[in-house]
């Protein structure tokens, strides 16, 4: 646990208690502060009071006397309507933060010369692949390092902090809006599309959450941005620090590369150790809609493929669990983080290597004869869906569950490499009516779905893909995301598939 000092002896606000808020909670009281705990939840207030923490109405409570109103993520600071205990903590004064802002003030607290480096990771998709496979490189570079935020355990359950270790945090767009000092010594962007707007109020604020990851950032650190959209572009174009960016685009900057040989760390130019690159001055946001991204040091991923100024720096063909040109995109980002964190080309490169993938991201869970079957039920959008989707020639496509805005009209292009489409949940018959002319059919459930899928592709002979990619929320008939993977799963292997496994 990392305690968080700054409120001695002081009263602070503690609403909403989940994981996060009981965690925060410790590591407050470890660092001689006085939470006070409220949920309008019994089974959460039950649970803090069995831990002994003073748990008090806050409805009613006097606000005067609190130095601060930590709020869970869960709870909205300001759509669809801020949270009664935000209006309170307002009305009193009390700033209100998050646990990711309690983080940087425990880090902030130390001498410089103690603190600990902080990777951290946001962006609508690739978050937790980046996160893990960050962790895993640097871990595999023989770094101390502590993986957690909104992947795993939360930020302030984390080991506490020593000078040699490196904390990546993935980091949710919710968590960012609680944070004012967030400083990390590495942030990334992966990429913006429309997504949880209802809680932003609009894509303007959803953006600017997003792009707190570098608000605070000091002089000397490193933004890793995203720039396959002009939210990417314009972000990485107003930033002052040193910005690296990271395209899976075509471009003049970066050059498809494809003839030119793999090159060597000396080729690939001079990579840094953290707070000593120097990079060109960033340039004024591209017009929105631009596919070229910003000039500046930069990388450009593609399927397979890591290059930088027009050399294929890194070989991803070996990478089994890092298919397509989203993972290439997460590669390069795990990639230049390692860089920047000083660790060697070879280092960083036989890490990417060695990836053994996250569960539910386009992930490998059984064979039978030539079909292969691939679960990616962490894609409950539609633009997650496209970098599945994008990844193979043909598909049998198990998708559907609770749409997002737009269901997957965005999608019409790739529907040409769906051979047929089982649609299951809610969206089906709306997906359905999208799918017009695609061969598809209503299958209703993920077993019926598997099982028609699976006899599809046998009969069509050869190397064939099943894919679950749903582009959909999956709580119709899941509890979440997880739930739905391992559904699959159980239903691809009763079928007799044989595992795989990521080596
Ligand atoms: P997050 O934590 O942001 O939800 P995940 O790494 O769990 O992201 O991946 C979510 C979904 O997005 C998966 O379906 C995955 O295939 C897809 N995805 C992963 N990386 C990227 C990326 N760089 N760009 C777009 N989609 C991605």
């Amino acid at each position: 646990m990392i305690p968080v000092p700054g409120y001695e002896g002081r009263r602070v606000a503690v609403f909403g208690l989940g994981r996060s808020g009981i965690t925060a909670a410790r590591a407050l009281q470890a660092g001689g502060a006085i939470p006070i705990l409220w949920d309008d939840g019994v089974s959460g207030r039950m649970q803090a009071e069995a831990e002994g923490f003073t748990v008090e109405d806050l409805t009613t409570a006097d606000w005067s006397g609190f130095a601060a109103l930590v709020l869970s993520p869960g709870a909205p600071l300001t759509h669809p309507k801020p949270h009664w205990s935000v209006d309170k903590a307002r009305e009193a004064g009390a700033p209100v933060i998050g646990d990711v802002e309690l983080f940087a003030r425990a880090i902030a607290a130390l001498p410089k010369d103690q603190r600990p480096r902080v990777v951290a990771i946001t962006g609508t998709n690739g978050k937790s692949t980046t996160t893990a496979l960050i962790g895993w490189v640097l871990k595999s570079a023989g770094l101390t390092v502590h993986v957690g935020g909104n992947i795993g355990i939360g930020v302030l359950a984390l080991p506490a902090p020593t000078p040699d270790a490196v904390y990546v945090i993935e980091v949710s767009s919710y968590q960012l809006d609680l944070t004012t000092t967030f400083a990390p010594d590495v942030a990334i962007l992966t990429n913006i599309s429309p997504d949880h707007l209802d809680r932003h109020g609009g894509m303007e604020a959803y953006v600017a959450a997003k792009a707190r990851i570098f608000a605070a950032q000091e002089p000397g650190a490193v933004a890793l941005v995203g720039v396959d959209e002009s939210w990417g572009q314009g972000i990485a174009s107003q930033l002052s620090q040193s910005v690296i960016t990271i395209s899976t685009l075509p471009s003049p900057l970066g050059g498809e590369g494809g003839s030119r040989s793999e090159t060597d760390e000396g080729a690939a130019g001079p990579e840094t150790a953290l707070a000593s690159s120097a990079t060109e001055p960033p340039p004024h946001p591209s017009p929105s809609g631009s596919p070229s991204p910003p000039r500046g040091e930069g990388y450009v991923a593609q399927p397979g493929a890591v290059l930088k100024n027009g050399e294929r720096i890194v070989d991803l063909t070996a990478a089994r669990s890092l298919p397509g040109r989203h993972n290439a995109q997460n590669a390069a980002f795990a990639y230049a983080t390692a860089r920047a964190l000083g660790v060697s080309h070879d280092a960083a490169v036989a890490g990417l290597l060695s990836f053994p993938g996250l569960a539910h991201r386009m992930e490998a869970v059984g064979r039978l004869g030539p079909v292969r079957f691939i679960n990616d039920s962490k894609a409950t959008n539609a633009d997650a869906a496209r970098q599945a989707l994008s990844s193979y020639p043909r598909v049998f496509w198990i998708a559907g569950g609770v749409p997002k805005a737009g269901g997957i009209d965005d999608l019409a292009d790739l529907f040409p490499r769906v051979t047929k489409a089982y649609l299951i949940g809610e969206a089906a018959e709306a997906f359905a009516a999208t799918l017009a002319d695609t061969p598809h059919v209503i299958a209703e459930t993920l077993d019926a779905a598997v099982a028609a899928a699976s006899a599809d592709a046998a009969s069509a002979g050869g190397d064939q893909i099943v894919l679950l990619s749903p582009a959909c929320a999956s709580f119709d008939q899941y509890p979440d995301f997880e739930a739905r993977g391992e559904a699959f799963r159980a239903a691809v292997l009763a079928l007799g598939a044989v595992p795989e496994t990521a080596s």
